[in-house]
């Protein structure tokens, strides 16, 4: 938390969560959870936090909670799957980041959200604990914003019809890599698919940020896509203006954007649209970063990103 402020964060995009539920055996208790939370909210504030509600399964499981052994658990039970399965835990999650809201500018965020009907069970839930919180007269933000990760090709088909019923969306470019093109991120035989400047990719982002503009509420995008000096001209030209990032890359990052006019980001990267290949789009954004930041690339900054 205080390396992103060190490295000039403006608050923290995605706060991750599995932490305390993988370290020990036991479920955490709702006053651990709280206390971790309230010290994030009041660390940052008056900056925002958002936290990501729980994102177990897949390659992260709970010691203390069976899930049983699944064949493909990058499709399984993880994420909010696993939270509207078991929602004891969930709500006992809710209810600590609820109360922690109180004590600074946090936003709530689901995981893995593949369309609407999830988006309302999750909400649902959410209701009952704030309607507890209010009779046991407990104190949160009741302003909070609620927000979903885009990370599933579905969310995107749908998030014109999602954008109604959230405050932001963010889009986790990690998961949406591996779910769009059927590759798993943690296999290395097909990590040269792992490509983030893959067209399909590219119009995917575009769509949900023209959903994001049309219905009024905000985008921003996460996973390794943000921090990265080459993908960061194509996400600016595409709308996004706001990224999160590892704190390590925000320096570089930073110092691309102040380089970088946006106007002529966007009218270098107009035709990006039209290109049909991951090959194609790389080699045009390489000879783009050279005469858009031609200090950044002479000093060498820029080299070693080799995708394809
Ligand atoms: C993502 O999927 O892009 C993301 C940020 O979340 P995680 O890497 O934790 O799945
Ligand atoms: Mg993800």
């Amino acid at each position: 938390m205080t390396a992103a402020r060190e490295h000039g964060s403006e608050g923290i995009g995605l706060y991750r969560t599995e932490f305390l539920y993988l370290k020990s055996k036991e479920l955490p208790s709702e006053e651990e959870l709280f206390h971790d939370y309230r010290e994030v909210a009041e660390i940052i504030a008056p900056e925002p936090v958002t936290i990501r509600t729980l994102d177990l399964g897949a390659d992260k499981f709970v010691s203390g909670h069976e899930i049983d052994r699944e064949a493909n658990p990058a499709l399984g039970l993880r994420a909010i799957r696993f939270c509207l399965k078991e929602p004891e835990i969930f709500k006992r999650q809710l209810r600590a980041i609820l109360r922690a809201s109180f004590y600074g500018k946090v936003q709530l965020m689901f995981p893995m959200i593949s369309g609407l009907q999830e988006l309302l069970d999750a909400k649902e839930i959410m209701g009952q604990v704030k309607d507890e919180l209010n009779r046991e007269k407990i104190e949160y933000d009741r302003a909070i914003k609620v927000g979903i990760m885009i990370e599933i090709p579905s969310a995107v088909t749908m998030a014109e019809v999602l954008a109604q019923h959230v405050d932001f969306f963010s889009i986790g470019t990690n998961d949406l890599i591996q779910y769009a093109l059927a590759i798993d991120r943690v296999n290395e035989h097909v990590a040269y698919m792992y490509q983030p400047f893959h067209p399909a990719l590219i119009r995917m982002i575009q769509q949900v940020v023209n959903a994001a503009r049309d219905a009024g509420i905000s985008v921003s995008v996460c996973g390794e896509m943000a921090g990265d000096p080459f993908c960061v001209c194509i996400l600016l030209s595409l709308g996004i203006n706001e990224l999160s990032m590892n704190a390590r890359a925000i320096p570089i990052i930073k110092k691309i954007i102040r380089t970088i006019s946006i106007e002529e980001v966007r009218a270098d990267f107009e035709n990006v649209m039209r290109l049909s290949t991951a090959k194609e789009v790389q080699a045009h954004v390489s000879n783009r970063m050279k005469t858009l930041v031609p200090e950044l690339a002479e000093k060498g900054y820029l080299e070693g990103w080799d995708y394809l």
